[in-house]
């Protein structure tokens, strides 16, 4: 007797559910800021990338809808076809400017620029190395690569530096490190990153995700803000959608290399190039992101009030600084209950489970936004302490 066709589809989905790993999207009403709609009940949102709270900034909405008079809202073609409008010159210009570096590539998204970058320089002979803690996309597309691929312990340099020492006659040899580890927070030791690359001879690639507009002079991201210049990392890539509140994403380097990207990148070449009113609109943000500079402050203000009042609840923190602020629960369906618990409160905090973090690490992971207010996170962080004592109790 054949198996029925496909029968995996069923019986992953029937074991995620057992393993209280089953997940789907929740719709959300309106726009989203301080608070979130969710079936009709207003939650406080401590579970967006929206560091700066510029998702649903009314001047960005409106540099939205003027883009979309200006020049459309399709680009109604690929890049190399009649997809690049100006604006798409414009912008790229005005990014390489404020983050100093000599070349950038837009793309639809960070994963599919990660997917994008890995395939096209790296091959069998070559050597990908990465942090453990590096996000899907990178790690699946080195996966997916024929190249040989070695993981170092997170931000641990000296296993780095085995690794790279261990493979001096390959030629081609990439470093990735996230800049701001975007389910724990912390941040990568780029200058020890950097040393190590430059005496193994191998290149270095930042995601910088979750540092760009929060960290650095001007909000220009993880690197600058270790007093390194963007343009001295060889591959410098982020996105659209997490501070800057748009979506899209961008990978920087030396203008061969940008060259070669537009030259030779499937990703790049094959796909509709991005909208231009949002591209416009990428540009207005990136203005807001780098003048003002009182979101960073501001948002400087709630992480430390946030952190002082979870160490005075004895909260379990994560070692960060950023405005990811997870906290260590353990067990998914723990995790899964106080998260649950915290909505009831009328709080949105995602719980995060395998496969996303690695087994028995189910966090809440609460960021914090320029929208929250004080009284918020203290409200946050009494629920938190309730809802974890609450469970120890059972
Ligand atoms: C979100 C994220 C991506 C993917 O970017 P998208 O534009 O959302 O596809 C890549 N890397 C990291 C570290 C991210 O957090």
């Amino acid at each position: 007797m054949p198996i029925k066709p496909f029968a995996f589809i069923n019986d992953q989905l029937e074991q995620r559910k057992s393993q209280h790993l089953y997940r789907s999207s929740v719709p959300i009403n309106g726009k989203q800021s301080r608070y979130i709609d969710i079936n009709g009940k207003q939650y406080l949102n401590f579970s967006s990338n929206d560091y700066l709270g510029l998702a649903s900034d009314p001047a960005l909405i409106n540099a939205w809808k003027k883009g979309a008079d200006l020049f459309g809202i399709g680009s109604g073609g690929s890049y190399l076809v009649t997809g690049y409008n100006q604006v798409h010159r414009d912008v790229t210009q005005q990014l390489q400017e404020w983050l100093g570096v000599e070349s950038i590539a837009l793309f639809s998204s960070g994963y599919s620029a990660n997917q994008a970058i890995i395939k096209l320089l790296l091959s069998k002979n070559d050597l990908l190395i990465q942090d453990k803690l590096n996000h899907a996309s990178l790690m699946e597309a080195g996966a997916n690569s024929p190249v040989k691929m070695q993981r170092f312990k997170h931000n641990n340099i000296q296993h780095l530096q085995t690794i790279l020492s261990a493979n001096t006659e390959i030629d081609n040899k990439l470093v990735i490190s996230e800049g701001v580890f975007s389910m724990d927070g912390d941040c990568a030791p780029i200058d020890s990153l950097q040393q190590q690359c430059q005496s193994h001879q191998a290149w270095l690639m930042i995601d910088d995700a979750h540092g760009l507009g929060v960290l650095g002079k001007e909000g220009t991201g993880s690197v600058s803000a270790q007093n390194i210049n963007n343009n001295d990392i060889d591959i410098y890539m982020s996105t659209f959608g997490k501070a800057l509140g748009i979506g899209g994403a961008f990978v920087s380097g030396s203008s061969q290399l940008i060259d070669y990207i537009t030259n030779f990148s499937k990703p790049y070449i094959y796909t509709t190039g991005l909208p231009p009113a949002m591209v416009y609109c990428i540009g207005e943000s990136a203005r807001i992101v780098q003048t003002q500079q009182w979101r960073r402050d501001h948002l400087s203000e709630l992480i430390a009030y946030f952190k002082l009042l979870s160490m005075k609840f004895e909260l379990p923190l994560m070692p960060s600084n950023t405005a990811i602020q997870p906290i260590l629960i353990g067990l998914s369906d723990t995790a899964i209950t106080i998260s649950q618990t915290l909505k009831k409160s009328g709080i949105w905090t995602t719980a995060i489970r395998p496969p996303t973090v690695p087994n028995n690490t189910a966090r809440l992971r609460v960021t914090l936004t320029v929208n929250h207010q004080k009284q918020d996170i203290e409200f946050l962080v009494k629920q938190i302490k309730q809802a974890i004592d609450a469970n120890l109790d059972e």
